[in-house]
């Protein structure tokens, strides 16, 4: 199917692209990389009158560690120019994001798909998303009304639905440093489509004592989770398993084409178990 009728404007800059925004109203979407909503559109799930093609501003196109530590992403750097990072560009301590990426579809996808447009797509199975609400990502976003900054827990409201308003842009994701042991995993019936479950973990160990952890799902709900009962298991010295059956124990996740309620608790034992150990092994 093609897209409903649009009309194109190519922004300038992150300023005429929200001025923009703000005064074409709901109708107008931001596009990116297009991996997501192109396909909206030809479903027709999507019908924006207007398109802002941001895909020129190489201002949002950054990767790097601060002085502070924290990793800065510009919303535009595709997933496959974090997958590639040198170490001195991704910075000791990160690897759970590199390798985060090689789950998320396939290499055309990766290269042209962004961290940004990942981020305000919302998906609840998106690797992006779960690793924001693990880490506890900040998000910046700039519009009309100049520049915030909004925390991961904030950040992501339901379905596909997150705090941005409509005339802001993502502009940057900064990341603190892990943990040393963090690991992400899931599982999808096919290699490189969306995750029925995905699980990620960021465990304070010293590499035979697990002192605290968190613990993060996606999958089971409309946006990425944090799973506190899980996170406490670790906190008072519990096994894996017992972190995991007490991860599936705390959500009600949803029934589906893709999988029962029942199947996904089943795939929750099983991937939290696995990221622990996978954390616990690097
Ligand atoms: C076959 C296939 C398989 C895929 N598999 C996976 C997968 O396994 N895991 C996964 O996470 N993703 C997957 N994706 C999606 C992919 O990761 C996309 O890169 C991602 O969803 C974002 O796409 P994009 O950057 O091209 O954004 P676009 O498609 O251009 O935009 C997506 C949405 O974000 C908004 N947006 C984009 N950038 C900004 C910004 N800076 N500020 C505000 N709003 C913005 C747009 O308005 C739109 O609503 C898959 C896609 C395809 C086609």
């Amino acid at each position: 199917m093609k897209p409903a009728p649009f009309r194109y404007h190519r922004a300038r800059d992150v300023e005429g692209a929200t001025a923009l925004l703000a005064e074409l109203g709901d109708d107008a979407k931001v596009i990116a990389g297009g991996q997501s909503l192109v396909a909206m559109m030809n479903f027709r799930l999507a019908r924006p009158a207007h398109l802002v093609d941001i895909g020129g501003l190489r201002e949002l196109d950054h990767l790097g560690v601060g002085a502070d530590g924290e990793l800065r992403i510009g919303a535009l750097t595709t997933h496959h120019t974090v997958e590639t990072a040198s170490p001195r560009e991704l910075g000791a301590g990160f690897d759970v994001i590199r390798d985060a990426m090689a789950w998320i579809g396939h290499l055309p996808i990766r290269t042209r798909g962004t961290v940004g447009g990942s981020m305000a797509h919302g998906d609840a199975t998106a690797e992006w998303c779960l690793l924001a609400v693990l880490l506890d990502a900040e998000f910046v976003a700039r519009g009309p009304r100049g520049q915030r900054r909004i925390p991961a827990r904030e950040f992501f409201f339901g379905y596909y639905t997150t705090a941005l308003d409509p005339d802001e842009i993502l502009v940057e994701i900064v990341f603190p440093r892990p943990a040393p042991h963090a690991a992400l995993t899931e599982f999808a019936e096919r290699r490189g489509d969306f995750a029925i479950v995905s699980a990620a973990v960021d465990l304070d160990t010293d590499g035979r004592t697990v002192n605290s952890g968190r613990v993060a799902l996606g999958g089971v709900a409309a946006m990425p989770v944090r799973v506190p009962e899980a996170e406490a298991v670790l906190a008072a010295g519990g096994s894996f398993r017992d972190c995991a059956e007490a991860a599936a124990d705390a959500v009600d996740p949803p029934g589906d084409a893709n999988g029962s309620a029942h199947y996904r608790k089943h795939l929750i034992r099983t991937l939290v178990e696995r990221a622990c150990e996978e954390a616990m092994s690097r």
